[in-house]
């Protein structure tokens, strides 16, 4: 998968500590907490600093802005574990200097849509906080999968703070939210008409047409068993191919007298309904049919 960054961030300066690229695709999320209420142009400023040996991915400051250190397509230097930078976007969170590390509401609220924004970029569904160290350690992510790990499991700091960590299921639980239901979110991203069809499709795949054709002085007078029958002819192509047979619905409505459709399935395909036979259990002559179509299926 190509690597992306965050569309959120406000503030850039790459930090030269940091290991090019990355030897893993990203299936952790590892948040910190700054232990000092540092604006993410200080934070950046500190990871500027070749002698500090430290970076992160990402910063949010305690107004909620996000600052960006080392690209996701690079490990940063931030969880005191190389196996885990590699696998992890390290998010630095600004905090309070002292226990609990308390940080902003801005920053915390953001935090969820930045770690949200990453697991869609990255192409993952879903995210694990199992609390637990060993569990996760030995924990191979599924594809879609992240695990969260935390620097306290890597050092003896209290990183991210009790504040965050306390919140870890929160964040693991909102955020999962915020990933299906964006997958849900399915709406109307093309409407149209040429000819006798109207369409829609829809961001999930499915592709609605619907028309109608005319056709004027049908003789229904082709004998088959003990009815009556005429072929229709098909109407225009539909705008557009069906990645999968659709599903047709036709019905006839008749200026007098009246029938009922049968589908020719040997004419029908992803282009196009074929004709319909016309049925009727008595002759009838020189009736003007309307057919109308609804058809629902699959545009890719
Ligand atoms: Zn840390």
């Amino acid at each position: 998968m190509a690597y992306s960054n965050s569309p959120l961030v406000g503030y850039t300066q790459i930090s030269p500590n940091k290991t090019v690229p990355r030897n893993n695709k990203i299936d952790r999320i590892t948040i910190h907490c700054t232990a000092g209420k540092v604006s993410v142009e200080a934070l950046g400023a500190m990871f500027h600093e070749p002698s500090k040996k430290a970076s992160s991915n990402y910063g949010i400051g305690p107004d909620g802005r996000v600052g960006m250190y080392v690209e996701e397509k690079d490990r940063a230097w931030c969880s005191s574990n190389g196996s885990n930078d590699h696998r992890a976007v390290n998010i630095e969170v600004a905090s309070e200097a002292y226990h609990p590390y308390a940080v902003t509401d801005a920053a915390y609220e953001k935090l969820i849509v930045l770690v949200s924004d990453i697991c869609k970029r990255n192409g993952i569904t879903k995210l694990i906080w199992f609390g637990d160290k060993d569990r996760t350690l030995n924990y191979e992510p599924k594809n879609g999968e992240a695990v969260m790990t935390v620097h306290r499991w890597f050092d003896s700091k209290a990183c991210p703070g009790d504040y965050l960590y306390n919140r870890h299921p929160e964040i693991a639980s909102r955020v999962n939210t915020l990933l299906s239901s964006s997958t849900n979110d399915d709406k109307v991203i093309e409407t149209g008409s040429a000819g006798m069809w109207s369409w829609r499709k829809w961001s999930s795949g499915v592709a609605e047409c619907w028309g109608r054709k005319q056709h004027n002085g049908v003789n229904i007078v082709k004998p088959w068993g003990n009815v009556y029958f005429q072929v229709l002819d098909a109407p225009d192509n539909y705008p557009f191919a069906f990645a999968e047979y659709p599903s047709v619905n036709v019905t006839l409505q008749a200026t007098h007298g009246n029938g009922w459709a049968l589908n020719n399935y040997s004419t029908y395909s992803k282009n196009n309904p074929g004709n319909q036979y016309i049925c009727n259990a008595v002759e009838i002559r020189g009736i003007d049919v309307t057919a109308n179509y609804s058809v629902i299926g699959r545009w890719k």
